[in-house]
């Protein structure tokens, strides 16, 4: 996989950004016969918002009905479940509950209930606050109703977009990291400038993420949205508190946020998170004390018994929100080019409804190929078979996540490799475990050698 070389020939498509979403637009127009290039600004995929969130695989019981997000976390539902087996991608069907923990609360539980069933997900159904402890007996009895959501699950958030790409470069797609789209013009064409020299497509897909709008302005000298971060931070809690809660507990949304989960992961943690925080900067993702310290209390009204449980570690993730409600997808025909814009809160869902709509609204009228390569991605989820259960793995290299030697190499030398050890921790999990990678850094510095283009030490962690 060429990540330096300027690329060359002119494509049908140039999608720009290596987000979940421009990841799974490359899948499908790959498939339906397209000859498609991926320009990814950072050294390596998935480096913007697509690179923290909860990684909940939602219904969309609670999109706006009739909304373009609703229809396409819909579509991407149904087929992320349908090839999620194919492509090795773990899914951990844990349903979810949303909690009424206030008299106002409770009074809006039937009409999320309504919007559910409008939204087409029939199962929601109402649950009493003795139904709730039964199912969650560790939960605060101050709960006092709720509906419960059977078809939430949960996924591996790195994994998905992994295996999409990887389809795509394995039946003909190009991707080239660490090049910039600077500039364009649309001449029966486009002709981008790229700070890895031109490129030339007939059509150009802007998946930027959280530049989305600023690539607009570069492109087509004009935008019709503004992005407006909103930063989730979130706490990690130790694989011991997966005990406490076998759902996905969610609280009454507000207009603005999801609000704070408590779920767990499919590499076996519990999460409680996110914050909702509006921000100018587009790439400061820290995390702060006193944020996380609210998110624990938050965590331990919710579940006492967390406050015996230790912390791992904390994250944050930056939404693309934008002033508008719904997602920002814009066909410019006159100009062949999409906007792909304000994927805020769902894309890990909806990527791959996005891609159809994409696609339809392209009409590119290629031959679709007839047999595709499927590559298999590592399965890193707890819940499923790992690589350190099988034979001659060459032993594990991270104790805490079971991460072995085969793993590590075998992304190393794999068609995409990392270009950085953030990068090799989203492929492997490896250093993401109890001990942040105080025991294994220095073995997974020898594995990697001068493999990885920021070498241990220097990365960005
Ligand atoms: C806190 C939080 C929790 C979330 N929870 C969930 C959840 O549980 N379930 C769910 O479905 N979704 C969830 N999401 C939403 C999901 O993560 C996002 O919708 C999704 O990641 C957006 O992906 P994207 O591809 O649009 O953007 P990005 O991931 O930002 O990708 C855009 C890419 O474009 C690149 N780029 C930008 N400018 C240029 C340029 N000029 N040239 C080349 N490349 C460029 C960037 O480097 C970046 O890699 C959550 C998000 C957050 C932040």
């Amino acid at each position: 996989m060429p990540a330096s070389t300027a690329p060359q020939s002119s494509y049908d498509v140039a999608i720009i950004g290596a987000g979940v979403v421009g990841c799974a637009i490359a899948r499908r127009l790959t498939l339906d016969g397209a000859r498609v290039v991926v320009l990814e600004k950072a050294l390596d995929v998935l480096d913007g918002a697509s690179k923290g969130n909860s990684a909940i695989l939602h219904t969309g019981f609670d999109a706006p009905p009739g909304s373009l997000e609703q229809a396409c976390i819909a579509a991407g539902y149904g087929e992320y479940l349908q090839i999620a087996k194919a492509l090795g991608l773990p899914v951990l069907r844990t349903g979810a509950m949303v909690l009424a923990w206030t008299p106002e609360q409770e009074e809006q539980l039937p009409a999320l209930i309504e919007k559910a069933h409008l939204n087409g997900v029939e199962d929601v159904a109402p649950l009493t606050r003795a139904q709730i402890l039964e199912r969650e007996p560790h939960l605060s009895p101050q709960v006092r109703a709720g509906f419960e959501i059977p078809g939430e699950y949960l996924i591996d958030p790195w994994a998905s977009a992994h295996a999409y790409i990887l389809q795509a470069l394995a039946n003909g797609a190009e991707l080239f990291r660490g090049t910039e789209v600077l500039a364009g013009v649309y001449e029966d064409g486009w002709r981008l400038k790229t700070t890895g020299g031109p490129v030339a497509a007939a059509h150009v897909v802007n998946c930027a993420g959280l530049y989305g709008d600023l690539v607009d302005d570069r492109l087509l000298g004009e935008k019709s949205f503004t992005i407006r971060p909103r930063k989730g931070q979130f706490l990690v809690f130790d694989k011991a508190a997966s005990d406490l809660v076998s759902t996905t507990i969610l609280p009454v949304p507000t207009k603005t946020t999801k609000g704070v989960v408590v779920c767990r992961t499919v590499f076996g943690n519990v999460l409680v998170g996110p914050t909702a925080e509006d921000q100018e900067s587009r790439t400061d993702a820290s995390t702060d004390r006193e944020a996380l310290e609210r998110l624990r209390r938050k965590g331990i009204e919710m579940l006492p018994e967390l406050s015996d449980c230790e912390v791992t570690t904390a994250y944050a993730g930056l939404r693309p929100a934008c002033e508008k409600q719904d997602y920002q997808i814009a066909h410019h025909s006159a100009r062949s080019y999409v906007t792909v814009g304000a994927i805020r809160s769902t894309g890990l869902s909806s990527a791959l409804g996005i891609a159809r709509h994409v696609a339809g609204l392209l009409q590119l009228s290629r031959d679709a190929l007839a047999d595709p390569a499927i590559p298999l991605v590592d399965r890193l989820s707890d819940y499923h078979p790992r690589d350190w259960q099988e034979k001659d793995n060459g032993g594990i290299v991270c104790h805490c996540e079971l991460v072995t030697r085969r793993e590590i190499e075998r992304v190393l030398s794999g068609p995409m490799p990392p270009a950085t050890l953030q990068g090799l921790k989203r492929r492997t999990r490896a250093m993401m475990g109890r001990c942040q990678g105080f025991y294994c850094t220095a073995e997974i510095a020898e594995i990697t050698g001068d493999r990885l283009q920021v070498p241990i030490g220097h990365d960005d962690a």
